[in-house]
């Protein structure tokens, strides 16, 4: 199937008004398209930056009416957008991902489900949605991460546990909601792929991510020759392709990935959108993750993305404002940005709270080894910790 371009000029929607939906909005206006964002949120980040705001909440009618009437096409920002909102939007105008992709995505067992169709292999795991479920669930699981099966993001909704005991405690703790146990691996480091795919099933992707969290919360991102071993990333990135293709995905869809200490690669989970493991391609690739929304969404060509830098990405967390004590001070941005091939992002939220994602800093670089030492420089000012 072929179908026509949306062409500069339009405007393109998005359901959501967070940094991932702002920098949407920045890649699309950069390429000459009106924008529209739907978010409660006056001072919504990508709101700030639209052209059109509609204020109102996700299932809201009207809202979703307007946004609709002033959008040649609409994508979404965060996977937690209910699939209704995405349904009701698809019956007046395109909208990619479609709402069946979001709502595998929203859920850690259909998820799952979707790995283990695709030949991907994921952790061990079981469902646990009943007394049943719990009592039968295999001792080879333990000690295992206990996460619900929905509305789970940076670590949230998770819980460790050792022991039976732990586990129903644990399961008690979280309202006893539908979850999924997985079985703790051993990992060597985690690592992400990018793939963008059009409606004519036409498939890109960016270079295999290395990601490090901290507290369940993605910190640093390393994108640059030696960061993931050659098979390892091959195996990701075949493995991403598969996942993307099975749902018959179109927009731009970031897998993440354990690799264990053994060496093997385990998928984790999908993100039906830009991703932050992805932000390092703004300023280190000759296309960013966002103007693959925006293509995808328009129905323009996907040409391969070529790296031109090595890059390595730091989250700038509320934390950074309160190093110095209990009351938020500017971070030195004057020292960092005095630094070779730093790009400052800042999302434009107004109040800095520790584990909120303010913005993030990428380091570009001719070779890995300057990258590393700029970003690790550029921690130290910042008060992040080494790497
Ligand atoms: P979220 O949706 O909050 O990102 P994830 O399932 O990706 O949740 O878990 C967050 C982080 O917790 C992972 O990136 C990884 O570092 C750690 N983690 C999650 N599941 C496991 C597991 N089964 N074994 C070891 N570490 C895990
Ligand atoms: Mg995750």
């Amino acid at each position: 199937m072929s179908a026509s371009a949306i062409l500069p000029g339009a405007t393109l929607g998005v359901l959501g008004g967070g940094q991932l939906g702002r920098m949407f909005v920045h890649a699309a206006q950069r390429m000459g398209y009106a924008t529209a964002v739907l978010d409660p949120d006056e001072g919504s980040p990508a709101g700030l930056v639209s052209h059109h705001h509609m204020r109102a909440a996700y299932l809201d009618e009207a809202g979703l009416a307007e946004l609709a009437r002033v959008s040649a096409a609409v994508t979404t920002e965060f996977e937690n957008v209910p699939a209704e909102a995405l349904e009701r939007l698809a019956r007046d105008v395109p909208v990619a991902p479609g709402a069946d992709a979001v709502s595998i995505a929203q859920d850690r067992a259909l998820e799952k489900a979707h790995f283990t169709r695709c030949g991907v292999p994921c952790a061990p795991h079981a469902v646990i949605e009943s007394d049943e479920h719990l009592r039968a669930v295999d001792e080879a699981l333990l000690p295992g991460v206990l996460k619900t099966a929905r509305l789970g993001y940076d670590g949230k909704g998770q819980v460790r546990v050792a022991t039976r005991e732990e586990l129903e405690q644990a399961w008690g703790g979280l309202k006893r909601v539908p979850c999924v146990l997985e079985k703790l691996l051993d990992l060597a480091f985690e690592c992400s792929v990018i793939v963008a795919r059009s409606r004519t099933g036409a498939m890109v992707h960016l270079p295999v991510q290395r990601n490090l969290h901290r507290g369940g919360i993605l910190a640093v991102t390393e994108v640059h020759d030696g960061a993931v071993p050659h098979e390892a990333a091959q195996q990701a990135i075949d493995a991403a392709r598969a996942v993307a293709q099975g749902l018959g995905y179109v927009g731009v869809l970031c897998v993440e990935f354990f690799v264990l200490k053994d060496g093997a690669l385990v998928v984790n989970e999908m993100a039906p959108r830009p991703h932050n493991s992805g932000h390092w391609s703004m300023d280190a690739c000759n296309v960013s993750q966002f103007e693959l929304q925006v293509r995808t969404l328009a129905n323009l060509p996907l040409v391969a993305p070529r790296q031109h830098s090595a890059a390595v990405m730091l989250n700038l967390l509320g934390d950074l404002w309160f190093i110095g004590g209990e009351t938020a001070a500017t971070p030195r941005w004057a020292n960092v940005l005095a630094l070779p091939g730093t790009h400052l992002h800042l999302y434009g939220k107004a109040d800095a709270r520790r584990g909120r994602k303010m913005g993030h800093l990428t380091i570009s670089a001719a070779d890995p080894a300057q990258a590393r030492r700029v970003a690790l420089d550029a921690a130290a000012i910042l008060g992040i910790e080494p790497f």
